[in-house]
């Protein structure tokens, strides 16, 4: 049996960003991945990188994902020098854009959100961003600290960021259980023979749920389906991300992505005709010369989901050994610098940073 400090379990990015921060602090860590790096929702996602516009209220999410992404730009700065590999962020800034019926809680919302410097432009404004808007665009809320990154290309300069700080990466192999001593986690059992760890850290994003079947575990986290499409670039290419008709749109390179349908289907990943319906009509009604592009590609990837939208990070009562990182639903991409900072500091020192707290998998564990 080898022996390491610490398992990972699952390399998306959020396995990935746990790996290299662990890895940066001198822990021993293997990632065992039954398929290849980032081979599911962190290649799947937009990469959006949108914690002050995305969600209607400032609730506990806010806060965590503002601080995720002021860790971004030295973050990514570091990864890029150990890996190699460049994640293409760009702080684009974010354009909400609406319709009449939408204007005034988009203007209360630039308003309220002035101090992250969000405001509001009139129809004018934001066709001196994009003259292509539709005509029926009446003015959008302007955020400019919020941009995009390629999700696979940021999981794989993680992971070759760890490899450089010396973690190891057992690709093609599943986990399939835990090994207990009592109520302590001491490894796992993988196709490949077992592995012997101080400790363990969860992160099969929409699999996670399923090893609840590994031990007296109680692990919400469900599968929500999102499909996407990418078109070519139209030219000029978008200036920044748009968002509006209930669809995003994110430039990247000579692409243009389209997303994403919120869907619960299980573990179905397949595209269907409504889907890519749903996201064409989202596209061109925002941007009707859309409707020339070349279509490239569709694509479905499933998110972590969990009952209050908000991620799993830290121990599970009762259980040691063990922690968790899963369940980061629309926002991983976003969340996994923090979620990685979070976890090395629990497994190494202890200590979880009191903005975590609405992340505490305690609060879903049933009682007596
Ligand atoms: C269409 C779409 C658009 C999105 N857009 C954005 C966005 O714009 N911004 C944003 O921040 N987030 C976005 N997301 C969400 C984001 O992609 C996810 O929250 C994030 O990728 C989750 O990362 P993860 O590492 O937890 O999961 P995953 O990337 O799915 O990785 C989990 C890994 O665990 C492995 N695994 C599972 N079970 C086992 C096992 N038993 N043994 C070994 N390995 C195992 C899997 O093979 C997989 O590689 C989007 C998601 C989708 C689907």
């Amino acid at each position: 049996m080898r022996s390491h400090d610490v398992v990972v379990v699952g390399g998306g990015v959020i396995g990935c960003s746990v790996a290299f921060a662990l890895s940066r602090m001198g822990a021993s860590v293997v990632v065992v991945e039954r398929d290849r790096v980032g081979a599911h929702a962190s290649r799947a996602a937009a990469g959006m990188l949108a914690p002050i516009t995305e969600s209607p209220d400032e609730g506990a999410g806010f806060q965590l994902g503002l601080e995720s992404l002021d860790l971004f730009p030295s973050l990514i700065a570091e990864i890029r020098e150990l890996s190699g590999i460049d994640p293409r962020y760009l702080e684009s800034g974010l354009l909400r854009v609406g319709e009449a019926d939408e204007v005034e809680p988009l203007r209360a919302r630039a308003a309220r959100l002035e101090a992250h410097g969000c405001r509001w432009l009139d129809g004018q404004e934001v066709r001196e961003r994009e003259p292509r808007l539709a005509p029926a665009i009446e003015g959008g809320l302007w955020s400019p600290r919020e941009g995009h990154v390629d999700g696979f290309l940021l999981t794989r300069a993680y992971a070759g960021a760890a490899a450089r700080r010396g973690a190891r990466f057992q690709l093609g192999t599943t986990v399939s259980g835990l090994l207990w001593d009592k109520k302590r986690v001491r490894g796992v059992r993988t196709s490949a023979g077992e592995i012997a760890a101080a400790d363990v850290v969860l992160c099969q994003g929409a699999w996670t749920g399923l090893a609840e079947e590994w031990g007296p575990l109680h692990l919400p986290i469900q599968p929500v389906k999102g499909q996407m499409i990418s078109l070519e670039a139209p030219q000029p290419e978008l200036p920044c991300v748009i968002w509006g008709a209930g669809t995003y749109l994110v430039p990247r390179d000579d692409s243009l992505r389209v997303g994403a349908t919120v869907e619960h289907a299980g573990f179905d990943v397949r595209t269907t005709a409504a889907g890519i319906a749903a996201l064409l009509a989202g596209a061109t009604r925002v941007m009707p010369s859309l409707a020339d592009c070349t279509f490239r590609e569709a694509w479905a990837g499933l998110r972590p989901g969990t009952p209050d939208d908000l991620p799993l990070i830290g121990p599970l009562p009762g259980v040691s050994g063990l922690t968790l990182a899963a369940g980061h639903y629309r926002r991983g991409v976003l969340l996994s610098p923090l979620t990685g900072l979070a976890v090395a500091d629990w497994i190494l020192s202890g200590k979880l940073p009191a903005g975590l707290a609405a992340c505490d998998p305690a609060r879903f564990q049933k009682s007596g």
